[in-house]
Order: C-alpha cells, then sequence, then structure tokens
C-alpha cells in the first residue's frame, strides 16, 4: 500500500504541501514544512534504529537533541509530495550531540533537507520555550503577502494593524501579531537566528519580497493562521488603492480581543 495513506504524519504533510502548491503559494521548490514528532509515533511506522545516513548541522541544536522531525527535502516540489513522498519528505532525529541529524526514511537519493532547516530548528526551539503545545513550522511563499511587503511599509506595528483592521478574524487568530525581518538571503544560520528571534514573541514571521513562516501545534493551526495572514494581505492588495471609506476601529478590535478572550500585543491599538 501506498505510505502516503498508512502513515498519517506523512499524508498530512503531503497534502497541505500539495494543496499550498495548489493555492498558487510555492512554484517550483518553493516553501518547507517540518513537524515534530513522538518517538512512539514514529516507531509505529519506521525502524528507528535503522539509520540511513547521518549530516552535519552547522548550527547545534543540543535543545533537539533526540528529536524526530518530518522535513521537506531540499530543491523539491510541493507538487510531487504526494506522488513521490520517499523522493521529497523525510523523517529525521537530531542526534544526542545537537550536531547533526540521522535520516530514517525518506530523502531518498542523497536528497537534504530543506535549505532553510537553521530557521526551522532554531525556531523549534524558540517556539518550545514559549508553548509547550508547539509541533509545526510552515514556509511557504505565499503570494499577496509578498505583495504586501513591496507596498506597504515594514515597520512591524504598522503592519500588524493593518492586517487586524482587513477582516473581524484577524486580531482573535494572531493578537500577537505578525514578527518582520529586513531582507536577508534565505537559507542562511543568520535568517534562522533572526527568525528564531522573532518567534519568542510570535508565532508569525514575514521575510519581506520572500513569504511567510507561521507555526503552530498542528499542521491545521500553523496552516490556518498563514491562511488568514494571507486573506488579510489579500483583502489589503484589493483595496490599498482605492479610496478608503472605513476601517475597522481600534475600540472595535478592542471589542474583539475582549470577547474572544485574546490579548492584542501591546503598543498597537490606540485607545
Ligand atoms: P528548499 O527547497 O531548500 O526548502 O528552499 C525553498 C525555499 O523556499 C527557500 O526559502
Ligand atoms: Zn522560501
Amino acid at each position: 500500500l501506498n505510505i502516503v495513506a498508512q502513515v498519517p504524519f506523512i499524508r498530512e504533510v503531503a497534502e497541505i504541501t500539495y494543496y499550498m502548491w495548489q493555492n498558487g503559494w510555492d512554484e517550483r521548490n518553493a516553501g518547507n514544512v517540518s513537524c515534530l514528532l513522538d518517538e512512539e509515533e514514529v516507531a509505529r511506522h519506521i525502524d528507528i534504529h535503522e539509520i540511513v545516513r547521518t549530516l552535519p548541522l552547522s548550527f547545534p541544536v543540543p535543545e533537539l537533541a533526540g528529536k524526530y522531525l518530518i522535513v521537506t527535502g531540499s530543491g523539491k516540489y510541493f507538487r510531487h509530495m504526494i506522488a513521490e513522498p520517499e523522493a521529497n519528505l523525510g523523517v529525521i532525529r537530531i542526534n544526542e550531540a545537537g550536531s547533526g541529524v540521522d535520516i530514517l526514511w525518506g530523502l531518498a537519493n542523497e536528497a537534504e533537507p530543506t535549505s532553510e532547516l537553521a530557521a526551522h530548528l532554531m525556531t523549534h526551539v524558540a517556539r518550545r520555550q514559549v508553548d509547550p503545545e508547539h509541533r509545526v513550522i510552515i514556509h511557504t511563499h505565499a503570494t499577496n503577502i509578498i505583495a504586501m511587503s513591496i507596498v506597504h511599509e515594514l515597520d512591524e506595528s504598522k503592519l500588524t494593524r493593518t492586517l487586524w483592521q482587513m477582516c473581524t478574524e484577524c486580531i482573535v487568530i494572531f493578537p500577537d501579531g505578525v514578527g518582520v525581518l529586513p531582507w536577508i538571503v534565505p537559507g542562511t544560520n543568520e535568517i534562522g537566528r533572526l527568525t528564531a528571534e522573532k518567534m519568542k514573541d510570535t508565532r508569525i514571521v514575514i521575510w519581506p519580497h520572500h513569504g511567510i513562516f507561521g507555526t503552530g501545534s498542528s499542521i491545521d493551526d500553523a496552516f490556518g493562521l498563514i491562511e488568514t495572514v494571507e486573506k488579510a494581505a489579500g483583502i489589503y492588495m484589493q483595496i490599498a488603492h482605492l479610496p478608503i471609506k472605513q476601517l475597522i476601529t481600534d475600540h472595535q478590535l478592542h471589542a474583539l480581543a475582549q470577547r474572544y478572550g485574546v490579548v492584542p500585543v501591546s503598543g498597537i491599538l490606540q485607545l
């Protein structure tokens, strides 16, 4: 039987990546996903004592020693994830020193984990420190978020407020707001370190002219966050050049936060 059908964590990643490609967000090899997995969950489907290959890490992550993850491969197309999971996805374990990874399944034909592995692993460390439920990181080249990063100021507070103003649910879904980095060369330890630093305070980091990192307790949680931000960015791109007649006011945003029991990041609403 097809492994995608058999193994829930492979199916989930294969399906969400394929779906993001269908959304037009992940052209060619754009985007990457990683999920922390429980040892028992992995051992049910994969021989965890058989190390297929090892790879060194250029950034040590002792905090993740012994942890299992499913990751997308570098240069791999989201369009192919469902048809060829073994070539495009991998199940890895961080070694005991946190200095390298053991490949346990997938990443066939000498494929490597995503070139954004630094951003993923460092962000897993950062998010787990503030959220014990944290498990999933999705990076995608969401179209309207990239467009908005060209025409909107890149000030975090201003960008967060604009997104909250676009549709009523936003402040409830991402009360922590969005983190924004300056433009940085992707696939570097530097972009990883700076992304993880922002992730101490938020679950979403925007990379201008590039895309978004979203995190959560599950694929649904991380993806739901990203599609909410992308929806708001899409509305912004439809209306930004038109004469604005009204927006959700800061008092209305405050009332929303109160009704849904979320605490908006301070310093944004002017009440
Ligand atoms: P990978 O194919 O190495 O995951 O890179 C894609 C990408 O989006 C880089 O930011
Ligand atoms: Zn990217």
